[in-house]
C-alpha cells in the first residue's frame, strides 16, 4: 500500500521555509500531496491557480510531489485521497499552541491520522508569507525566501497596486 501524505497550507506565497519542508516529506511518503487551502477568509494576495502554478513549477523534479487545492476540512480530503498522515511545520514555540489545537481537532475528527511535524533548516524558521507580503507590499526586497518565479509573481501583484 502507498503511504501517502498531506501536506496542506495557504502558501501566500510559497517560501523557501515551505519548500523545505516538502522536500523533507518527500524522503519520507511515497506521495506528497501539497493542498492549497481556499479560504477567502484569508484574502490572499495570490489566488489558488497562482498559488498552486507557483508550486508546481518549484517541486516540478520532485518526482512524488502532487499539487492540487481543496475546500472544507483536511480529513474529508485525506479520506477521499486515501492518506493518513497530514504534514505540518514547526518554525518556533510560536507555532506549537496553533499546531497542538489543529493537530488534536482533526484527531477528534479522524481518528485514524496522524500529523507529523518537521522542522526546516534553521535559516527559515523566521520565515513566514505574512512577513514576505508585508516586505514587498512596502517595496522591500529579501534574498533567499522565496522561489524566483513566486518572488518575480510578487513584486509584479504590488506593482499594479
Ligand atoms: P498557515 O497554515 O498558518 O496559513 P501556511 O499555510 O503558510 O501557514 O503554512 C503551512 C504550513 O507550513 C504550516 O504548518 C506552517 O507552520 C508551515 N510553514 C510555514 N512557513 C514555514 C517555514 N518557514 N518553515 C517551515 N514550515 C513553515
Amino acid at each position: 500500500m502507498k503511504n501517502t501524505a498531506v501536506y496542506p497550507g495557504t502558501f501566500d506565497p510559497v517560501t523557501n521555509g515551505h519548500l523545505d519542508i516538502i522536500k523533507r516529506a518527500s524522503f519520507m511518503f511515497d506521495n506528497v500531496i501539497v493542498a492549497v487551502l481556499i479560504n477567502q477568509s484569508k484574502k490572499p494576495i495570490f489566488s489558488v491557480q497562482e498559488r498552486i502554478e507557483h508550486l508546481k513549477e518549484c517541486t516540478k523534479d520532485i518526482k512524488n510531489v502532487q499539487v492540487t487545492s481543496f475546500e472544507g476540512l483536511l480529513v474529508d480530503f485525506m479520506r477521499a485521497n486515501d492518506a493518513k498522515v497530514a504534514i505540518r511545520g514547526l518554525r518556533a514555540v510560536s507555532d506549537f499552541e496553533y499546531e497542538f489545537q489543529l493537530a488534536h481537532t482533526n484527531r477528534a475528527l479522524y481518528n485514524e491520522m496522524e500529523t507529523v511535524f518537521l522542522m526546516p533548516s534553521a535559516k527559515y524558521t523566521y520565515l513566514t508569507s505574512s512577513m514576505v507580503r508585508e516586505a514587498y507590499s512596502l517595496g522591500g526586497k529579501l534574498k533567499d525566501v522565496m522561489p524566483a518565479m513566486a518572488e518575480e509573481a510578487l513584486i509584479k501583484k504590488f506593482s499594479k497596486k
